[in-house]
C-alpha cells in the first residue's frame, strides 16, 4: 500500500521536471492528482500519457482565477483536496543587478515574482477551503536560493527568499488545521525557463555551460539529482500519518550546500 492512498494533490506546473515527477511519484503511492499547468504543449503532453488519474487544466499560477477553476476541476473530479503542491517556478538565469536592464526592471520583477511568489500565495488562498475540510497539507516547492545567495540573481533569490517567509506564515496561521511546509532542491536538471521580459522564455539550463559539472562541484554530496531524486521530501510531507508533527519546516534537497564550510573548495574531497 502506498502512503497516499485514497490521497487527491493538486500540483501547479506539473509539465516537466518536479512537478512531474511529483505526479508519478504521487499516483504510485496511491493519490489522484489536478494539475495546472501553463504551457498548452505540456497540457497536452500530460493528458495523453496520464489516464483517469489526473486531471489537467491549463492556466496561470498569477492569477486567482486561474488557481480557483483548478481547485474546482479537481474536486469536480476527484471530490476533494488533501495536498496543495506550489510548485511552478521560473528562474533569472543568475542575471544580476548590474545586468538586469533599468527598463526591464518593473516587468521582469513582475513576472518572477509572479510565478514564483503570487503563484504559491493564490494558490493557497485559492485550495484553502477545500484544505480546512481534509485538514490536508501545503508544500512549496522553494529553492537553495531561498537560503543563500548565488543560486540566481537578486529577481529569483528574493523571490525564494519570499517563498520561505510563505511558509513560516502560513504554517503559523494556519496551524493547528494545516500543516505547511517546503522543499527547496538544489541544481537540477529540468526545462526550467526565465521570464520573458527579460528574452529568457526559451532559455534552458544546457544553455549555461558546464551546468551539470557547475550543480556538481557546488555541493558537498556532488551530486546532480534527478527531478525524482526530491519525490520522496514531498511524499514524506504530504502525509498525515508520516508528518503529523512537521509544520513551518523546509526540506533542503540541495546536496548539502549549507555544510560547505568555510574553507572548503568547489569540488573538495574531505575524506
Ligand atoms: P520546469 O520548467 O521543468 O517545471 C516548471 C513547470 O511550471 C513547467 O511545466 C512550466 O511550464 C510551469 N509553469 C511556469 N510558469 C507557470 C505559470 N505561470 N503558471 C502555470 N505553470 C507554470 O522547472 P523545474 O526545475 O521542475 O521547476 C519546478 C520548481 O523547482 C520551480 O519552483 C523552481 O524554481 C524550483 N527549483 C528548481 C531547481 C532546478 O535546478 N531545476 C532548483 C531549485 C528549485
Amino acid at each position: 500500500m502506498g502512503w497516499l492512498e485514497g490521497k487527491v494533490a493538486l500540483i501547479t506546473g506539473g509539465g516537466s521536471g518536479i512537478g512531474r515527477a511529483l505526479i508519478e511519484r504521487f499516483i504510485e503511492e496511491g493519490a489522484q492528482i489536478g494539475v495546472l499547468e501553463r504551457s498548452n504543449e505540456k497540457v497536452e503532453d500530460l493528458k495523453k500519457q496520464f489516464g483517469d488519474n489526473v486531471v489537467v487544466v491549463q492556466g496561470d499560477v498569477s492569477l486567482l482565477e486561474d488557481n480557483e477553476r483548478a481547485v474546482s476541476e479537481t474536486v469536480k473530479e476527484f471530490g476533494k483536496i488533501d495536498t496543495f503542491i506550489g510548485n511552478a517556478g521560473v528562474f533569472d538565469y543568475f542575471t544580476s543587478l548590474t545586468d538586469l536592464p533599468k527598463e526591464k526592471l518593473n516587468q521582469s520583477f513582475d513576472q518572477v515574482f509572479g510565478v514564483n511568489v503570487k503563484g504559491p500565495l493564490y494558490g493557497a488562498k485559492a485550495v484553502l477551503p477545500e484544505l480546512l475540510k481534509t485538514q490536508g497539507n501545503i508544500i512549496f516547492t522553494v529553492s537553495n536560493a531561498g537560503f543563500y545567495p548565488a543560486g540566481g540573481g537578486p529577481l529569483y533569490t528574493a523571490s525564494k527568499h519570499a517563498a520561505v517567509g510563505l511558509v513560516r506564515e502560513l504554517a503559523y496561521e494556519l496551524s493547528p488545521k494545516i500543516r505547511v511546509n517546503g522543499v527547496a532542491p538544489g541544481g537540477t536538471l529540468t526545462d526550467l525557463r526565465g521570464p520573458a521580459a527579460l528574452g529568457q522564455e526559451n532559455l534552458t539550463q544546457s544553455s549555461v555551460d558546464n551546468i551539470e559539472d557547475l550543480m556538481r562541484t557546488t555541493n558537498p554530496l556532488q551530486v546532480v539529482p534527478s527531478p525524482k531524486d526530491h519525490t520522496s521530501a514531498y511524499v514524506l510531507l504530504a502525509s498525515n500519518t508520516d508528518s503529523m508533527a512537521i509544520t513551518g519546516v523546509i526540506i533542503n534537497s540541495d546536496g548539502g550546500l549549507g555544510v560547505r564550510g568555510l574553507h572548503s573548495v568547489a569540488g573538495g574531497e574531505h575524506l
